[in-house]
């Protein structure tokens, strides 16, 4: 167990900040949060006290070539079977492997992050790598795993009325088993036929099912031509997925079919940016009432630091919404914590409460950057560096702590 005195915290769904004179946690549970009054403001800096984050698209595979599709076009970079990121994974040992995703995972956890929804290359073995840094680390994978390869070629790929061919739906039951979910680069790589399948196979199981959308044009005109509308519509109504990563060019309809599914969406806008591609549409994407997360995507395109792309995220919205009034800060804080639970249910409330899991990340706001802020959500969302981030728990257990942190918390 461990005790905080006299700190702020961000109470309930809300995150609306609080001064409280106690902050307590025993074995894996929050045991007490003793509130005084709302804080808003800060005069000679604080202890804050936040949900852990939750980074909901990432691929911490390919985290061990940092910066190496720099002057590669999206398809050049990215597309299986020669893109770089598949060719220099496939070149990779496991043993030189493991050590780079291990390390990631802990830079996750030294910048606040207790957990990602990551889309796992490399078939049944990549998922199970994965899984051991997961161990290792404490932080949270959950693991959605992708084919080795796509499992049909371009022609059987327009004619779009094949099944899956047997080989595949073997290796996509050795991913479930292996896996907590399925995931695909795009709805282009299957036929129509083959993502019924998939459905079928996750719903018997019990996993998760997430996919690439509309992360350019392209995706939507090639499934425009092979299967006579975009590719938002298709994963929708064929494949029924928990979570649709990108969005980044959906158009006004697009947008209300995703609100009117009642889907999740994960918005990356700084790897959108990283990539040429427009920025999303996070103002309509907000006004929609859709569930929206946001995640870092590729380790080889962006570091894993959340607090990197909230300030994107929140200045981008700002930008969008074109009045530097809107939106809250705190509710783009949601997409990295509270609104978690939509995807991952009600074990992973993504909030602070009496009773819900301890899993909290402590801020340092005696630092002379924070220590005067007249709006603590802001300066959260704005001006938390990794160096501000003293501790990350996740269900009561350290996953990192700062040095002389130990000297704060009462045991
Ligand atoms: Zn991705």
């Amino acid at each position: 167990m461990g005790s905080l005195r006299d700190v702020i915290v961000l109470v309930g769904p809300s995150l609306e900040p609080w001064r409280c004179s106690r902050f307590e946690w025993r074995s894996d549970s929050i045991s007490a949060i003793d509130r005084d009054e709302p804080a808003l403001a800060l005069e000679r800096g604080s202890l804050v006290v936040i949900p852990g984050l939750y980074n909901s698209h990432t691929h911490m595979g390919d985290s061990c070539f940092p910066d190496g599709a720099t002057g590669l076009t999206l398809e050049q970079g990215f597309f299986r079977p020669e893109g770089f990121k598949y060719r220099r994974l496939a070149s990779i040992s496991r043993a030189e492997h493991l050590p780079h995703v291990v390390n990631h995972l802990r830079y996750m956890a030294r910048t606040g992050t207790v957990g990602h929804i990551d889309f796992r290359e490399q078939g049944p073995p990549g998922s199970e790598l994965l899984r051991e840094a997961s161990r290792v680390t404490g932080v949270e994978s959950v693991i959605l795993g992708q084919f080795s390869g796509v499992p049909f070629d371009d022609a059987t790929l327009a004619a779009n009325d094949a099944p899956l061919p047997e080989a595949a739906r073997r290796e996509a039951e050795a991913i479930l088993a292996a896996a907590d979910g399925f995931s695909e680069s795009t709805m282009n790589d299957l036929t129509d036929r083959a993502w019924r399948e998939i459905r079928e196979l996750t719903q018997k199981s019990g996993k998760l099912r997430a996919i690439h959308c509309l992360e350019n044009a392209g995706y939507r005109d090639v499934s425009l031509a092979r299967a006579g509308r975009g590719d938002l519509a298709r994963a929708i109504d064929l494949y029924d997925p928990h979570l649709i990563v990108h969005m980044t060019v959906a158009n006004d309809a697009e947008i209300a079919l995703l609100a009117s599914s009642g889907k999740t969406a994960a918005l990356n806008p700084r790897a959108n940016a990283n990539l040429g591609l427009p920025l999303p549409p996070v103002r309509a994407l907000m006004e929609s009432g859709a569930n929206l997360l946001l995640g870092t995507d590729n380790g080889l395109l962006n570091s894993p630091n959340l607090f990197a792309e909230l300030d994107f995220t929140y200045k981008l919205a700002k930008s969008q919404f074109g009045d530097a009034v809107r939106p809250d800060p705190l509710a783009i804080l949601r997409m990295a914590t509270a609104n978690i639970q939509g995807v991952l249910g009600n074990d992973h409330p993504g909030r602070l409460e009496r009773g819900l899991p301890a899993t909290f990340v402590v801020l340092d706001f005696n630092q002379p950057h924070l220590r005067a802020t007249e709006h603590i959500p802001a300066s959260i969302v704005t001006r938390v560096t990794p160096e501000d981030v003293l501790a990350t728990f996740r269900m009561g257990k350290p996953l990192f702590q700062a040095e002389g942190f130990s000297s704060a918390v009462i045991p």
